[in-house]
């Protein structure tokens, strides 16, 4: 099942200046001008930490919303040096966080620290943005379904508010390579993810699932096919309000 609400989501990953509000305020006039694609559209832009506060104070009751990339897995306030908690994310004006993206799984994050953030995440009242996904020497085995499985099993619990959590398949092959899926496996894919995610979340309302991976104005039309992507991760391309848009755009065409 799809829902009805499409999420579009730009993750800037570490580039961005104060001067790339722009890129929110062109967006946001686009959307203020679509009505029909707005009252079932919403987007969401995740900017590097040192952005967050300044831009959330500077969109406030305007349509796109501002969510972080990722944060320390301790709830408390510690000596972390260089590190940001789920409160600092939340208090810095923040409703989305991106937690488990493959950038940072690369760089240590295991099922069980995401899990850790996840549930700080949620006590904050952030909205997770929750990445999985296999990459090419994982895809190669076949172990694609397998690989999922165990992402979601160890990192979600049933006690997470399952509101909060929006999943985004990433293949890591497809992030930033312009190689995408082929359909067909998206579309098993993404049955896939929903069916164990409603094995934690028994009876309660079909999850969001986006897709992310090298996603632009042009592939957006054949993902657009697949009913049950509820939206897009977007990396790249989400750095210019044009491609942005373009992607918008197209999905609706
Ligand atoms: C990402 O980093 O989450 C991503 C999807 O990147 P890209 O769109 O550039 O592949």
């Amino acid at each position: 099942m799809a829902n009805k609400l499409k999420y579009f989501i730009g993750n800037w990953k570490m580039y961005g200046s104060p001067k790339s509000l722009n890129v929110l305020l062109r967006v946001n006039r686009f959307l203020s001008k679509n009505r029909n694609i707005r009252k079932n559209t919403k987007i969401i832009f995740c900017v590097p930490y040192t952005l967050i506060n300044n831009f959330s104070k500077k969109i406030q009751n305007k349509l796109v919303k501002i969510g972080a990339q990722n944060c320390h897995h301790e709830e408390k306030f510690a000596a972390h040096t260089g590190s940001i908690n789920a409160i600092m994310v939340k208090k810095s004006g923040a409703n989305f966080i991106i937690l488990g993206h493959s950038d940072n799984r690369n760089e240590g994050d295991t099922n069980f620290i995401i899990n850790k953030k996840i549930a700080s995440a949620i006590k904050q009242n952030l909205n997770v943005i929750f990445c999985i996904g296999e990459n090419a020497k994982e895809k190669k085995a076949k172990r694609t379904l397998a690989v999922l499985k165990k992402q979601i099993k160890e990192s979600l619990y049933k006690k997470f508010k399952n509101k909060k959590i929006i999943i985004a398949y990433e293949p890591v092959w497809s992030i930033g390579t312009g190689k995408t899926p082929k359909l067909h496996d998206l579309k098993n894919i993404v049955s896939f993810i929903k069916s164990e995610y409603k094995k934690i979340y028994k009876n309660e309302n079909t999850p969001v699932l986006l897709y992310g991976g090298s996603v632009n104005a042009k592939n957006v039309t054949l993902f657009s096919t697949i009913k049950e992507i509820d939206g897009f991760l977007i990396g790249g391309a989400s750095k210019s309000s044009k491609n942005f848009i373009d992607i918008i755009k197209n999905y609706y065409r």
